[in-house]
């Protein structure tokens, strides 16, 4: 069975007060599932030890000239264990290609760290259904070889969905996860990601091939967050 993982993005949300929820969601956090958060970067050294915590994007580099970046290296140095690579808004927002991903993942692995690896279609993309070509394109591009359970954790991530309150229905997740265990074999854990809120989270995780969640706006209040987790540990 793949492991479950509830997964918190904070994206450039969160300063030191918000540690506060994150020591709340420690607290709260149920046996049965991975609970980790990806705070921005400046809050990881100071995230509670019993939370798991990860970046939000890397540098394939471990060190040098590149102002602003952060390898992998030093996330862990950080506390980190895990990293978002391949982000639908990195990828909108700094040009990242499946090249890149594919580099930052291997970082990733290569700093000790489990990469949670993003792919997803664009409204268009599905509009003209083209979904899963595109999601084989992506993961031809950006999933190294190498990838194990282990290592990596794969989340589909409806760009149309992000952020914009408009969840998938079940039956277009249960087509894309089934595609994806299809394709990568019974023991990687695949997540679902776009709007996941308490409301429709058990209705997401009672679908076979779904083992949690990659969670942005619903993973900043721990009273948020905490239903989302007990859903997926009692699913
Ligand atoms: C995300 O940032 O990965 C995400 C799914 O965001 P939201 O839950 O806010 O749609």
């Amino acid at each position: 069975m793949p492991t479950k993982y509830a997964a918190g993005n904070w994206k450039m949300n969160g300063t030191r007060a918000a540690l506060a929820e994150a020591e709340a969601i420690a607290k709260g956090a149920p046996d049965g599932a991975v609970t980790l958060i990806c705070p921005p970067a400046t809050l990881l050294a100071a995230m509670p030890e019993s939370l798991a915590s990860g970046g939000q994007y890397c540098h394939p580099n471990t060190s040098g000239a590149h102002t602003g970046d952060l390898s992998p290296e030093m996330l862990a140095d950080a506390g980190a264990t895990f990293c978002i690579t391949g982000h639908s808004e990195r990828r909108t927002d700094h040009g990242e290609t499946d090249a890149h991903v594919r580099a930052q993942t291997e970082a990733a692995w290569r700093a000790g760290l489990t990469a949670i690896l993003c792919i997803g279609e664009t409204l268009d993309q599905r509009e003209a259904e083209q979904t899963i070509a595109v999601l084989t394109e992506q993961l031809d591009g950006s999933l190294p070889d190498g990838a194990t359970p282990e290592n990596t954790v794969i989340a589909y991530e409806p760009v149309w969905a992000i952020g914009t309150g408009r969840v998938a229905t079940p039956d277009q997740v249960a087509e894309v996860h089934d595609f994806l265990r299809g394709k990568l074999g019974a023991d990687f854990a695949l997540l679902y990601g776009g709007s996941v809120k308490a409301a429709n989270a058990a209705e997401l995780f009672a679908l076979t091939n779904v083992n949690g969640a990659l969670v942005g706006g619903a993973s900043l209040k721990a009273a948020d967050f905490l239903p989302i987790a007990e859903a997926l540990a009692a699913s």
